[in-house]
């Protein structure tokens, strides 16, 4: 008797839960239909603050030892973006899905408006590839590390302006008023796109109900099941309308744990894995002596072939930090040994999860193959990479409370909770994943473990 009103007691909670999220999300979907007319005009507010953040501080001179964040306008649009901006964009994910891609960006409306006036061709076949956004994404976050995004306003201004004008460009000739960009090319893309799969917040089609909506980034609404590559446009919302999409709160995490049926993709997995180690290895070559033994090395090599004087000479700075007034100077051996500590570690870490992903399929018996045993599990690290991440572009944000005078403790335990956070989400998932077969557990664990213990080396 107990028992049974204590189960009616579960459902009434899980109802009213339901509920409440329920209404929670019609507010909000009504608050952004309201205002959908208007997000050109914060389109336009975003790119205006990026111009000033990114472009001024460019032609300023570099600030002296001196400066602080308040008093010298380069170090704060530094602080700004790097500190505040780039955290917190990876972080909104998790509560709002890829809003900022939809309602903020400029990046991506500037292209969609180019692809408005341009040619309007067909993005070709090449370009549609799913590992083209991970090449892309590869690729500009290595040059950000040799030009110094962080830390030089002209890089900031090369890397995220170059990327934009890139953008615009791809827009005029590709798309027709759709976001060729955003869907197959731009870097952030596939990382917030893998990270929104996470998300407490989906679009998700009634049930019975089915349009084809004309979406910028080609998704097919009639039979979306996935968050990857919706960048919340709000465009397919119509609620007056049979087949329309709504807006649905859910439990965070809840598509990675249905994965099976929200279209998991390979390529999304394998760049998960590949981007974990590509920014472990951004943060370890500025600390690690074995980053110094390769420079070294490279060098022997270098001198043996007679070319120690074409590898120990700097280059201009828009291709690497040339910075001498700063007492910042790379020279094209450092280039060369960046590039390959970093693709060594995004090799390494991948290799590493994808070993553990596939005996965690193995050791299923479910039957599933390898690349099903990938599909399933291999989203399982998302959290703990994502909260390690945040954690270290947010180093900057961490070090400005502490000159505001939150003690160096406090910091520190904050930094402890969300990175903690992060590792016991992904083992959740994992259980969660498993099924009851706990089995499948220790190598996904295991998995956690090694990305949590290799950002815990360069985090605390
Ligand atoms: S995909 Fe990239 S360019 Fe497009 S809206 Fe998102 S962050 Fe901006
Ligand atoms: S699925 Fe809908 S909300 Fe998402 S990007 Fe496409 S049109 Fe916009």
């Amino acid at each position: 008797m107990e028992h049974r009103s204590m189960e009616t007691r579960t459902i009434q909670v899980t109802e009213e839960k339901k509920a409440l999220r329920g209404s929670l999300a019609e507010t909000i979907e009504g608050f952004f239909l309201k205002h959908r007319d208007r997000f050109w005009k914060v389109h336009v507010v975003v790119l205006l603050l990026m111009v000033v953040l990114i472009g001024v501080p460019a032609f300023m001179p570099l600030p002296d030892e001196e400066a602080s964040l308040f008093d010298d306008f380069s170090l704060f649009a530094n602080f700004i973006i790097w500190g505040v901006w780039f955290p917190l964009l990876f972080l909104s994910v998790i509560f709002a899905g890829r809003l900022w891609c939809g309602v903020f960006c400029p990046q991506g409306a500037a292209s969609e408006y180019a692809s408005k006036k341009g040619f309007a061709l067909a993005p070709p076949r090449w370009l549609r590839r799913d590992w083209i956004a991970i090449v892309s994404f590869v690729a500009v976050t290595i040059f950000g590390q040799v030009v110094g995004v962080r830390d030089y306003p002209l890089a900031t201004l090369e890397v995220l302006g170059g990327t934009t004008l890139v953008a615009v460009l791809v827009g005029y000739i590709y798309g027709g008023g759709r976001r060729v960009w955003c869907r197959y090319l731009c870097p952030m893309g596939p990382l917030l796109g893998v990270l929104s799969r996470l998300g407490a917040v989906s679009f998700e089609r009634a049930a019975g109900s089915a349009k084809g909506y004309p979406c910028p980034t080609f998704v097919n609404t009639a039979t979306k099941t996935s968050s990857a590559n919706c960048i919340e446009c709000f465009r397919c919302v119509n609620p007056e309308e049979r087949g329309t999409l709504r807006v649905r709160l859910r439990r965070l995490g809840r598509e990675v744990e249905e994965i099976e049926r929200r279209e998991p993709n390979l390529w999304e997995v394998l760049f998960l894995f590949s981007a974990t180690g590509l920014a472990l290895g951004a943060f370890y070559w500025q600390i690690s002596p074995l980053y110094i033994r390769l420079k070294h090395a490279l060098g022997d090599i270098f001198m043996d072939l007679g070319l120690l004087h074409v590898v120990g000479s700097s280059g201009p700075r828009w291709l690497m930090v040339n910075y001498p007034e700063a007492g910042e100077v790379f020279l094209w051996l450092d280039v060369m040994a960046i590039t390959i500590f970093m693709v060594t570690s995004m090799v390494a870490v991948a290799l590493a999860l994808s070993v553990f992903t596939a005996l965690a399929s193995l050791i299923d018996r479910r039957g599933l193959s390898v690349k099903d045993g990938f599909l399933r599990f291999g989203y399982v690290y998302g959290p703990v990479a994502l909260l390690s991440l945040v954690i270290g572009l947010g180093q900057i944000l961490f070090q400005t409370t502490t000159a505001l005078g939150v003690t160096q403790q406090v910091v520190k335990s904050l930094e402890m909770a969300f990175f903690a956070a992060g590792g016991l989400w992904s083992v959740y998932l994992a259980y969660r994943l498993a099924k009851g077969n706990m089995l499948t557990m220790v190598p996904l664990s295991l998995g956690t473990v090694l990305v949590a213990a290799l950002w815990y080396g360069v985090l605390f």
